[in-house]
């Protein structure tokens, strides 16, 4: 089936007369002998029906955990990589997260490597990685899939071995929940997430399961509305006077274009804008937005932005002028409308 319909009936329970149609929200820790799971971090309802459609999504066996960062660790902790080979920005946290480990990084291609690292589009930069060419390459390849989506980018039919995701951003979407998963095609990997999880206890509640999966049945509207609105908005950012660059892997004038195009069914809603006047006017900008809400994090409903580089931890590499548009589905004409106001200040 087509991935809009396995969103919204994937980890469904097989109906019963008047039981729910999906998995109600279920708090409880203990649960009565006798059962598979027997105690609520070694495994949930809410959880599963979860992984069903993420594993679904992505074509792998998904595994939730209680934050996209617990995900990334818990990569990096399976697998013990000595070299692992990024591009030169990744999100934030995740080379924290490298450093934090004293992980010695190398360049993406570098055959040394014994785990290649591959966000694409990144976060902030939105550069785009060739998965094919890198998954070809000896070493375990993990892909960040977050900006994607498993709606805009399929890793592991692509060569990947294990993908991750902030399922805090597009896949729950409405900027409630924080939480993440790893998936990945080998049902004994999947099984060594599992038995890490419950090792450091690194399980989501009940509830954020529950909002993440009510989230994941619109996912398909969302993004591909959202990505309208990008491609719309950076179309008439380009030609802005007050603008110095725009980059959006969905414009012919992005580097690897035609790769985005090639490798993506849909294009990340993530733009990323340079305005003339440098760190100052970027500042102003998200001072003056009225609609567009100035906020970190990415991928709901409603239009975010900020200043990457105000954050210390923002890597070297990124323009310090550099704004992250996180494009939500409000109507495209109020957005332009109040970021036109905004740049023109
Ligand atoms: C936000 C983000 C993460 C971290 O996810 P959390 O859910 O905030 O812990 C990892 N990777 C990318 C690309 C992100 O944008």
């Amino acid at each position: 089936m087509h991935r809009a319909t396995l969103a919204v009936t994937a980890g469904r329970p097989t109906p019963t007369p008047d039981a729910p149609l999906n998995v109600p929200v279920e708090f409880a820790s203990a649960l009565a002998a006798g059962g598979e799971i027997e105690y609520t971090r070694h495994d949930a309802r809410n959880s599963r029906a979860l992984e069903s459609v993420l594993g679904a999504l992505e074509g792998g066996e998904a595994v939730l955990f209680a934050s996209g960062m617990a995900a990334v660790t818990a990569v990096l902790e399976v697998c013990a990589p000595d070299a692992v080979a990024t591009p030169t920005v990744v999100y934030s946290g995740t080379a924290a997260a490298f450093t934090a480990r004293g992980l010695r990084r190398c360049e993406q291609a570098d055959p040394a490597a014994d785990l290649r690292w591959i966000e694409s589009p990144s976060n902030p930069d939105l550069q785009i990685q060739d998965i094919p060419a890198l998954a070809a390459l000896p070493g375990t390849v993990v892909v960040d899939n977050t900006f994607a989506t498993p709606i805009g980018q399929r890793p592991l039919s692509l060569g990947a071995d294990i993908v991750v995701h902030s399922v805090s951003k597009y896949l729950a979407g409405h900027s409630d929940v924080i939480l993440g998963a790893v998936v990945c095609s080998d049902p004994a990997l999947a099984q060594r997430f599992r038995d890490h999880r419950e090792l450091t206890g690194a399980i989501p509640g009940p509830m954020e399961a529950w909002l993440a999966l009510r989230g994941v049945r619109t996912l398909d509207v969302r993004l591909r509305r959202a990505e309208s609105n990008a491609r719309d908005l950076a179309q008439r950012l380009s030609s802005h006077p007050a603008v110095s660059q725009v980059v959006w892997p969905g414009l012919p004038s992005h580097p690897a274009h035609d790769l985005a195009v090639r490798q993506m069914d849909v294009i990340t809603p993530i733009i990323g804008l340079v305005p003339h006047g440098g760190v100052a006017h970027a500042d102003r900008i998200c001072d003056a937005v009225r609609l567009w809400r100035h906020a970190t994090s990415l991928g709901g409903v409603e239009s975010t932005l900020e200043r990457r580089r105000r954050h210390s931890g923002e890597s070297e590499h990124v323009d310090p002028a550099l704004l992250r548009l996180s494009v939500g589905i409000e109507d495209v004409e109020d957005l332009w409308a109040d970021l036109a106001a905004a740049l023109s200040q």
